[in-house]
């Protein structure tokens, strides 16, 4: 599997648009690897894991073809996550596409509800279709097979992190999402990664937590390192397992290469966007 970071921000982005804190002024003057948008990642070229708002710019940027993108694989319903108004734009002589195969979004029912109210009245002439998903049940979509967990994210929505399987392959897609609940625990253990991805939205800012404390909602780099050793204690990953962090805030305030300082000594690789990773 071939995997880009399309984005690695959080919600707000980094610089966040409306901010004039100094992690977001010190990103614009530096600009490179410190500029970060809403977070996605795209897999061999023709799978999407989240749909955010700046879909449409990592198009451009990355020079990708989206005409030929066949699934979105949702987390959930937050709108650094899922911006449905631009599937509208895939219909009709909106988007000439050579093979008129429809577009497959999963995701959850909020997500669901939501992709249904915003094109009540439209008739998107089944170019874009959604499949509702459930977790702890396993989806052969393609090559690929795509199993939802819980994450420990948002009140009254079942969030995802996503088990993503390809010939032999197998990668975690861990945000957004604090530290597992047990029953997600149980079923990852099952797994042997080759790619974990997780949340670190909070950068730093989990230092505080004692050896049994976890961050909830979101993780820190040092939740990311209690779940990255559970893991491998429990031999569902190893040596040649890759774990990358992303889904970055400005309130967690490092820089790129600041952060690499403190994530390689780990083990971690700091995510960024346009990074590819092979597995
Ligand atoms: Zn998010
Ligand atoms: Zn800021
Ligand atoms: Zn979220």
């Amino acid at each position: 599997m071939k995997i880009k970071f399309l984005g690695t921000a959080a919600a707000e982005g980094w610089p966040a648009i409306f901010c004039a804190c100094d992690a977001c002024k010190m990103a614009r003057k530096l600009k490179g690897k410190n500029i970060r948008t809403r977070s996605s990642c795209l897999i061999d070229d023709q799978y999407l894991v989240d749909f955010p708002p700046d879909t449409y710019l990592h198009g451009i940027m990355y020079e990708l073809d989206f005409s030929r993108l066949k699934s979105v694989f949702v987390t959930h319903s937050h709108s650094d996550h899922f911006a449905p108004a631009d599937f509208e734009m895939r219909y009709g002589t909106y988007a000439f596409i050579e093979n008129r195969e429809p577009l497959m979004l999963y995701g959850n029912n909020t997500v669901e509800d939501m992709f249904n109210s915003v094109f009540e009245g439209i008739d998107l002439e089944d170019s874009v279709i959604f499949n509702r998903v459930n977790p702890f049940e396993s989806y052969k979509i393609d090559d690929f097979t795509l199993t939802p967990l819980p994450a420990d994210h948002a009140q009254g929505e079942m969030c995802f992190i996503y088990v993503i399987q390809k010939h032999g392959k197998t990668l975690l897609y861990g945000n957004d999402s604090g530290y597992f609940a047990e029953e997600t625990w149980d079923a990852l253990l099952k797994y042997k990664f080759d790619l974990v991805i997780l949340d670190c939205t909070q950068g730093p800012g989990d230092e505080q937590l004692g050896p049994n404390e976890y961050a909830h909602g979101h993780m820190g780099f040092y939740t990311n390192i209690k779940v990255k050793d559970r893991l491998i204690d429990r031999g569902a990953a190893d040596e040649n397992t890759k774990f990358v962090i992303t889904h970055f805030s400005h309130n967690g305030t490092l820089m790129h290469d600041e952060f690499e300082n403190l994530a390689n000594p780990q083990g971690f690789i700091t995510a960024y966007d346009g990074m590819e990773i092979e597995i």
